[in-house]
């Protein structure tokens, strides 16, 4: 636990320095066209500072510098030994930096600083580290070719990565794209969320420290349609790789094609069913995670479970426990080192989440916590984690991915019947199970059409296994081995003996 107070945060966030400049080839740079646009922050909806608004000028320049680095071999054709220990390098200045960083984030999306602290800068460093640790423990392969061929088959470096990501997690998304792209040798561009550029545009001086050469990675601050837009159409990025709402991700599909027809890589949004049946170990421990699945990052979370699948016989029981479990996830100042659930990442996501509660209302479901505005006097958008019960798979609220912390409570008679509610949405990125009967929960398991199953907890998992989505909660995979898919392409090279 830090030893930091609230009241340290606070002076520490008055005496920040905020960049707000493009990184482009090891400098920082304001836009081409001079514009910006304001950084506010969620907490207090106090000015941070202005942030470059780059376009498709700075996308020009950044895809120039990063394709003659890639070209020049400085860090594509650099030992695999050299690239690890670069990038533990890397991973070690995030962590020396872990404060700075993590008051950034805070302050840039609104999420508790504790979390910042010790969920996600740590999470961002190890996926960098987790990489580059991997780089030179991977062989290539021989093929079984007939005895007067030799077959060789390589994993080569994609070349130029655009990297979009999100604001939910914004350094940690951002990693777990760099760790892999930039130890496989890639040169990268990454365009952090318009509404949290900050710990990526410093991270990039810290990438250039850590010794990664310049040029091989570029930060573009900017909004979607404009430098986003152009990286995803650039006819010289090789391979898009994007974590985001599946609205976005399906226009880079198009993008793609009018384009150079670019690798598109999508980790897209989650409307996660949690499945409690009767014979559930332990209700107490199912409540208190359901409650963390929906509260935790102010329900921002790709994963969050949203919809929570309760047998009948057991409802009046369970939902309690919940509610009660909700009780102990309190909005508050996010740089109090006890604030559990922090501001909304802006005015406009806390309308979106308002809209949603309202709609929850109009179409019938029956509010048991939550579900207003709270401390607006703080000038921050802070929503109570809120809970609706009696919901029906077919409203507005159990469909749509809220992206806040609203839950929907939804009853279900048989395990044919969970798995058929569990599976009736479009997104297919994670769900949980709580069963004592262990065919149960493999059958079931199996039976869900998502990415990532959890048993008897909620939201597991780290860098050894891959993180993605079916359906169109996207295609390939975040962290693990299998990540390095996205950044390399495999080459057959005969050799005729
Ligand atoms: P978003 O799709 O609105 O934006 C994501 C990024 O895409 C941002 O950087 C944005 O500027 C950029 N963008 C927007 N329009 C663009 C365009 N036309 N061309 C190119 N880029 C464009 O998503 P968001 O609101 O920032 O993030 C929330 C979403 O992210 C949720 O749907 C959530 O589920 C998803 N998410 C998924 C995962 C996962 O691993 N599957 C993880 C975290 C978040």
């Amino acid at each position: 636990m830090t030893t930091l107070t609230r009241a340290d945060w606070e002076q520490r966030a008055r005496d920040l320095k905020i960049e707000g400049r493009a990184y482009i080839n090891g400098e920082y740079t304001d836009a081409v066209s001079g514009e910006t646009f304001e950084c506010i922050s969620p907490v207090d909806g106090r000015l941070l500072g202005k942030i470059a608004s780059c376009d498709a000028a700075d996308a020009q320049r950044a895809v120039d510098n990063a394709r003659a680095t890639f070209n020049s071999g400085v860090w594509s054709r650099l030992a695999p030994t050299k690239r690890k220990a670069t990038m533990i390098r890397f991973a070690g200045l995030l962590k020396q930096h872990a404060e700075e960083l993590a008051l950034l984030e805070t302050l840039d999306m609104g999420k508790p600083i504790s979390d910042s602290l010790y969920i996600d800068v740590p999470g961002a460093a190890q996926a960098l580290s987790w990489s580059g640790e991997a780089i030179d423990k991977i062989y290539d392969e021989v093929a079984a070719t007939p005895h007067d061929q030799l077959g060789l088959v390589t994993r080569e470096p994609v070349g130029v990565v655009g990297a979009i990501v999100p604001w939910n997690f914004p350094l940690m998304m951002a990693c777990w794209k760099l760790g892999p792209a930039l130890s496989t040798g890639n040169s990268v561009i990454l365009k952090p969320s318009e509404k949290s550029p900050l710990t990526a545009i410093r991270i990039a001086a810290l990438a250039v420290e850590a010794g990664i050469p310049k040029g091989v990675l570029n930060v573009l601050p900017g909004y979607g349609h404009t430098v986003g837009k152009a990286l995803a159409l650039h006819n010289d990025v090789d391979t898009l790789v994007f974590t985001g709402s599946t609205k976005i991700a399906k226009q880079l599909l198009i993008y793609s094609g009018e384009s150079n027809m670019k690798r598109v890589w999508l980790e897209a949004g989650g409307k996660s069913p949690n499945i409690v049946f009767a014979d559930a170990p332990d209700l107490q421990a199912a409540a208190e995670a359901a409650a963390g699945a929906i509260a935790f990052n102010q329900g921002e979370v790709c994963t969050a479970g949203s919809r929570l699948l309760v047998e009948r016989s057991i409802k009046d029981k369970f939902l309690p426990l919940v509610i009660e479990a909700l009780k102990t996830w309190k909005p508050g100042n996010p740089l109090d080192p006890a604030t559990n659930v922090g501001a909304l990442v802006d005015t406009q996501q806390m309308n979106t989440v308002l809209a949603y509660i309202e709609s929850g209302h109009t179409d019938g479901a029956k509010l048991v916590a939550g579900g207003k505005r709270i401390l607006q006097e703080t000038g921050g958008t802070y929503v109570e984690p809120t809970i609706f019960d009696g919901v029906s798979n077919a409203m507005k609220i159990a469909q749509e991915e809220i992206f806040g912390p609203v839950l929907s409570v939804i009853t279900f008679d048989s395990a044919e019947e969970a798995i058929q509610i569990a599976n009736d949405t479009p997104y297919g990125l994670a769900a949980a199970v709580w069963t004592a009967d262990i065919s149960k929960a493999h059958l079931t398991a199996k039976a869900l059409r998502a990415g990532s199953v959890w048993v008897n907890q909620y939201d597991g998992g780290d860098m050894t296994a891959p993180f993605g989505g079916f359906k169109q909660s996207g295609n390939g995979r975040d962290k693990s081995l299998h990540a390095f898919d996205k950044y390399t392409e495999l080459k057959a090279t005969w050799i005729k003996l």
